[in-house]
C-alpha cells in the first residue's frame, strides 16, 4: 500500500494531503482521493488480484486505507447472477444481476462504503463515529462500528421502514430519528460534525466512504471475466455510486487490467425523488432540489451532493436517466424475485422497472451486455409490498383440505 497521494478538488485541482475534510477552502468544492497511478501500474496485476480472498480488500491499492483494514474485512465479492429467465423476460439477449442485497453484513452495498471509512476512521484515530443515513448506511455504520470497537451515533428521518430501524438498534448504536427528511438530517449532521469532532462517514470522511463504492464495478469486471459491459443501470440517491462505477472502470482502464471500453451507465430514480433524472432528461447541467415523496426511502435524497457529477457521467458515457413510479417499483421487485429468485428492496425496485423502461423506449439495445445494480435486501422494506403479494392457504392439518385446496385452486393447467 501507499499509493494514496492526497485529496484533490474536483473543481479548482488543489491538492490536499490524507486528512478528515471533504470540501476546498478557496472553491468549496468536493475533495476526491487520488492515487500514483504510475507507481500502481507496476503492482497491480490481474493475477495479484485474484489470488487474493474474495472481499473488497482485493483492490486493496486502489482503497485509501495505508495499512491492512481493521474494519470490515468480509466485506464485498458478492455474486454476479447470469439472470437469463429476467433477460427472456425483458426481451434481451445478456443480463447480469450484480447481487448486493446479499452483501456482508448488513445486506446492502453501503456495507463497501462503511468498512473503507471505519478503517480510515481508525487511522486517523477517531474513537466516534457517525452518519447521517436513508437507512442502509444506518445498518452498515451500527453492524461494522459495533465489530470495530467504535461508538457510533447514528440520524436517520424517524419515518423509515421498522426493519432499517430494527436493523441499526440491534448493535447497539446511538439512534436519533429527526422530525424531517433525510436533507434535513444531513444539514443537522453537517452542524454536528463541525462541534463534535467525530468521524461522519458521509460527511468529513466523505472522500473516503466513497472510494468504497469503486469495488462495486471492480467486482462486475473482474466477474466478468476482465471484461466491461456495455450498459450499467445504477440506482441514485446522491449520485455517488454511480460516479464511482465510473471511476472505477476507469481505473481499471488507466492500469491496463482491461482495454479501453465504452460503457454507458444508466441513472435510476423514482419519480417521487428524481432530481438527477429529471436534469438529465431536459438536458440541463445542474438539478433543482426536490422534496421527496416515494417508497424507495433508500434513494430519497432531494438535494444530492454528487447530483451534478452523476449528470455529468451519464452525459460523458453517453447513457440517460429514467425514473420509476412506486407501482412500477413494486412491479420491478415482484419481476426480479419471481425470475431469479433474487429479493430486493424499493431500491432495486427501482433499477429494474428502470431498467425495463429503457430497453422498452430503444434506448438499452436488446443484443448488448447489460448490468443491473442490485444494492440491497428485500427483507428491510417489506412495507413496500405487504399489499401487493398472494397471502398464504390457511388450511386444517387434513389430507382431505389440502386436497380440496390443491384441485380447486393450486393445480395449474392438464388434467
Ligand atoms: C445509498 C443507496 C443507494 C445510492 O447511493 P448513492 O451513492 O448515495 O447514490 C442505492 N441503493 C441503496 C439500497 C442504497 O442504500
Ligand atoms: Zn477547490
Amino acid at each position: 500500500m501507499g499509493y494514496v497521494k492526497g485529496l484533490i478538488c474536483k473543481e479548482c485541482s488543489k491538492e490536499y494531503p490524507k486528512a478528515p475534510i471533504h470540501v476546498c477552502e478557496f472553491c468549496f468544492g468536493p475533495l476526491e482521493v487520488t492515487y500514483d497511478y504510475e507507481g500502481l501500474k507496476n503492482i497491480v496485476s490481474r493475477e495479484l488480484i485474484e489470488k487474493r480472498e474474495p472481499n473488497i480488500w482485493r483492490y486493496a491499492e486502489l482503497l485509501p486505507v495505508d495499512n491492512p483494514p481493521t474494519i470490515g474485512r468480509h466485506v464485498g465479492f458478492t455474486p454476479l447472477v447470469r439472470a437469463n429467465n429476467l433477460a427472456r423476460a425483458l426481451g434481451v439477449r445478456e443480463v447480469y444481476v450484480k447481487n448486493d442485497a446479499v452483501c456482508y453484513p448488513s445486506l446492502s452495498f453501503k456495507d463497501r462504503v462503511v468498512s473503507v471509512a471505519l478503517s480510515k476512521a481508525k487511522e486517523f484515530g477517531f474513537k466516534t463515529v457517525a452518519c447521517a443515513s436513508t437507512g442502509n448506511l444506518a445498518n452498515a455504520v451500527a453492524a461494522l462500528s459495533s465489530s470495530g470497537k467504535l461508538e457510533s451515533f447514528i440520524f436517520i428521518p424517524q419515518d423509515l421502514e421498522q426493519s432499517k430501524i430494527l436493523g441499526t438498534s440491534i448493535y447497539g448504536a446511538n439512534l436519533i430519528g429527526i422530525k424531517g427528511s433525510y436533507d434535513d438530517v444531513n444539514r443537522l449532521c453537517s452542524e454536528i460534525a463541525e462541534k463534535f469532532g467525530w468521524a461522519f462517514v458521509n460527511i468529513n470522511m466523505r472522500p473516503y466512504y466513497a472510494e468504497g463504492s469503486k469495488t462495486f464495478g471492480f467486482e462486475i469486471i473482474e466477474q466478468l471475466g476482465w471484461r466491461v459491459p456495455k450498459h450499467i443501470v445504477v440506482p441514485m440517491a446522491s449520485g455517488s455510486l454511480l460516479t464511482k462505477i465510473w471511476k472505477a472502470i476507469k481505473e481499471f482502464e488507466i492500469l491496463e487490467l482491461v482495454d479501453r471500453t465504452e460503457t454507458k451507465i444508466y441513472g435510476a430514480q423514482a419519480q417521487g425523488c428524481s432530481p438527477i433524472a429529471t436534469a438529465v432528461k431536459n438536458g440541463w447541467d445542474f438539478f433543482k432540489p426536490v422534496k421527496p415523496q416515494t417508497i424507495a426511502k433508500s434513494l430519497a435524497i432531494g438535494n444530492p451532493a454528487d447530483g451534478y457529477y452523476a449528470i455529468n457521467v451519464i452525459r460523458e458515457s453517453g447513457g440517460w436517466s429514467e425514473e420509476a413510479t412506486d407501482e412500477e417499483i413494486v412491479e420491478g421487485i415482484k419481476l426480479l424475485a419471481e425470475t431469479e429468485g433474487i429479493f430486493t428492496e424499493t431500491a432495486g425496485g427501482v433499477t429494474v422497472a428502470v431498467t425495463r423502461k429503457l430497453i422498452n423506449q430503444g434506448i438499452i439495445p436488446r443484443d448488448e451486455s447489460i448490468v443491473i445494480s442490485i444494492t440491497g435486501n428485500g427483507l428491510k422494506t417489506q412495507e413496500a409490498i405487504l399489499n401487493s403479494i398472494s397471502k398464504p392457504h390457511i388450511i386444517e392439518a387434513r389430507l382431505e383440505d389440502f386436497e380440496e385446496l390443491y384441485y380447486e385452486k393450486l393445480k395449474k393447467g392438464g388434467s
